[in-house]
């Protein structure tokens, strides 16, 4: 009999560490954490292994252990189950943990989307798709010999899929990390049309995509698009010694007014490496943004937005679910197991092995 949520809900949050800590010393080495650095202080203290999307794919591929317990969201799991061999066991804490962008590319809509610019525009697609995204829409992009990319190796992947000068490329589902990209790789807004899964004809009118070089998936990461010029402006006007550090999901304006952009291991490595006394106003997700901030306590690093912008999905694995999931795995039964059908797993693979191989 598996041990029920209901029984762990009205724990303590001190209770439910505790527990957890010590079914994780039971599990000893049949278990590896992994844990996506937005995921609360209290999840990344319990993470074996912590990162972005990118250096959690790579590590997934070379873990040994039989359960891999993934506190991230839904789609990451889904990636490390494909990147893991048959006999070992993904967990997702909480089923509920999506991704809001990954939630606005569904399979059929990409499908619909394919078929009509070759067949009706007579333009020759290849996708490429954010990490992002799920286990069904890699399959599609797998199936039409695209790759997968995250926001460490966008520009790489981006450059290779340019140089195939006969295809367009669909990029899906951020339309920000597209942008901002393939803008930083010199292709032209205007050769940069949107494309509206919401219409069945993308809304931005045949000749435009025909012109296009990269067309836009019209989707969006709901934490990112929260900051603003304004808060850039705030900073500039109260603190003009203040350096502004933003990701590239952050809108294409507010990526082209800050002094940099890049991915989360980007921000990072420019954090540390940023001399003592140094300030920074970071535009990222809010719990990293405080996690690095501690970390450094000898630079003034501050979230770029007022606003609280915190991936509440990401916060729905909580110490009672983690709890949850490891107290069974130590009385052997297997809760929330994240799965990918076979077909899914071989053409969504090919995309994710051909970024692996171009992001060497
Ligand atoms: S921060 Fe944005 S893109 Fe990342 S998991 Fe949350 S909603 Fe999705």
């Amino acid at each position: 009999m598996p041990i029920s949520f209901d029984s762990i809900r009205s724990i303590s949050q001190e209770q439910a560490l505790e527990r957890a800590h010590a079914a994780k010393a039971k599990l000893g080495d049949k278990l590896t954490i992994l844990g996506h650095h937005y995921q609360a202080d209290e999840i990344v203290k319990m993470a074996d292994i912590t990162g972005d999307s990118l250096e959690l794919s790579r590590k997934a591929a070379k873990v040994t252990s039989e359960y891999i317990v993934f506190c991230g969201v839904h789609f990451m799991a889904e990636s490390a189950d494909m990147l893991t061999a048959d006999w070992q066991k993904v967990i997702l804490p909480d089923l509920a943990a999506g991704c809001s962008m990954a939630d606005m590319a569904t399979h059929e809509e990409l499908e619909a989307a394919i078929e009509y610019l070759e067949q009706d525009v007579g333009l020759s697609i290849l996708p490429v798709t954010y990490v992002n995204s799920s286990a069904a829409v890699k399959k599609v992009v797998g199936a039409h010999g695209g790759v997968v990319c995250t926001s460490s190796n966008a520009a790489k992947i981006v450059t290779w899929a340019l140089g195939q000068e006969d295809k367009t490329i669909l990029f899906v589902p951020d339309q920000h990390l597209g942008r901002n990209t393939s803008f930083k790789l010199g292709v032209p807004l205007d050769k940069m049309p949107v494309w509206d899964p919401q219409t069945h004809d993308g809304g931005a009118g045949e000749s435009a995509y025909k012109a296009a070089r990269v067309i836009l998936w019209k989707g969006h990461c709901s934490v990112h698009t929260r900051m603003n010029k304004a808060d850039i402006d705030h900073w500039r006007a109260t603190d003009p010694d203040r350096r502004i550090l933003v990701h590239p999901e952050c809108t294409f304006e507010v990526t082209q007014n800050a002094d940099m952009a890049g991915s989360t291991s980007y921000i990072l490595d420019v954090l540390a490496n940023a001399p003592a006394g140094s300030k920074w106003a970071v535009g990222t997700e809010v719990n990293l943004v405080k996690r690095v901030a501690a970390m450094h306590k000898d630079k003034d690093i501050q979230p770029l937005s007022r606003v609280q912008c915190l991936c509440s999905t990401m916060f729905r694995i909580d110490p009672w679910h983690l709890c949850w999931v490891l107290e069974n795995l130590a009385e052997g039964t297997v809760v929330n197991q994240i799965e990918v059908d076979d077909q899914t797993r071989r053409l969504a693979t090919e995309a994710l092995d051909r970024m692996l191989e171009l992001s060497k």
